[in-house]
């Protein structure tokens, strides 16, 4: 009836990890094609968590977004790396310590949702904040990056949400998370404890455990974090090409960030895998 083949990597994988940007949508638009696909892979029982670096967004903002382009989403249904930034804090420290939030909405919104107590700045009255989150927000700035590095310096945990060093916006590419970690990190002379999202595993290991999923399948477009968390995490990988990464990269990708299935688009749930 769905002229899905009984093969096709959504009736084999029970919960696909699908990356936003160059997957999904490409800025506000839509890829031409996903919106069809997912939902055609979700009638033959593929549940799909959306997984993201970007950091600055909360949950129900990235579903609010993939709501108006008509992707069957809801809050629980996206994971951002402040998410699991703020769960590898939730995992070492008491509930209720006070964390430092560098970042937008995002990064305050999952600190308090694992039950921790985000601060927004060290001159607040109050205990000193015992680890910093760091994010994306369009609004950081000096006195931002300032704050934390003084907090890490008095020996506060630190964990980065994201090192991508660029951000797509329109006509470029801008600075991204992974530069205003570098600034604070040059203050600081050290580098984070910590990195949530991709390539590190974390942000694929907390959608893993979010969804019981038994036989997750990663999709990204980018081999040198979706790709390579996935075999970071030990997971298989489908590699669309919507995004930043052709054909001819992805056959060149040296091992470690080799995707296991590589398709035009997200039409590649709906067979049964191809490799590159
Ligand atoms: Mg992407």
């Amino acid at each position: 009836m769905s002229g899905i083949p009984a093969d096709a990597l959504a009736r084999r994988h029970d919960v696909a990890l699908v990356d936003l940007d160059g997957v999904v949508y490409i800025g506000d638009h839509a890829v031409p094609g996903a919106v069809e696909a997912l939902a055609r892979a979700r009638d033959v029982g593929q549940r799909h968590i959306f997984v993201t670096n970007n950091a600055s967004r909360t949950p129900e903002e990235v579903a609010e977004h993939l709501t108006h382009l008509g992707v069957d989403a809801g809050p629980s249904d996206v994971l951002t790396s402040s998410q699991a930034g703020a769960a590898l804090l939730a995992h070492r420290l008491p509930a209720g310590s006070p964390v430092l939030t560098v970042g937008g909405p995002g990064v305050g919104a999952a600190v308090r949702q694992v039950g921790l107590m985000p601060v927004s700045s060290i001159d607040a009255q109050g205990p000193p904040p015992v680890a910093v989150l760091q994010g994306f927000g369009r609004d950081v700035g000096w006195i931002h990056l300032m704050q934390a590095a003084l907090t890490i310096q008095a020996g506060a945990l630190w964990v980065a949400t994201n090192l991508d060093r660029t951000l797509p916006v329109p006509g470029g590419r801008a600075p991204g998370n992974g530069m205003l970690v570098a600034a604070v990190a040059e203050a600081v002379g050290r580098g984070p404890d910590l990195v949530a999202g991709k390539p590190e595993g974390a942000l694929l290991a907390v959608a893993v455990e979010r969804t019981g999923a038994r036989s997750p399948l990663v999709v990204g477009d980018r081999l040198d974090t979706d790709i390579e968390a996935a075999h970071r995490a030990g997971l298989p990988s489908l590699l669309v090409l919507t995004g930043v990464t052709d054909l001819g990269a992805a056959r060149g990708a040296e091992a470690g960030q080799r995707a296991t299935y590589v398709s035009q688009d997200l039409s590649g749930l709906l067979q049964p895998g191809r490799t590159a």
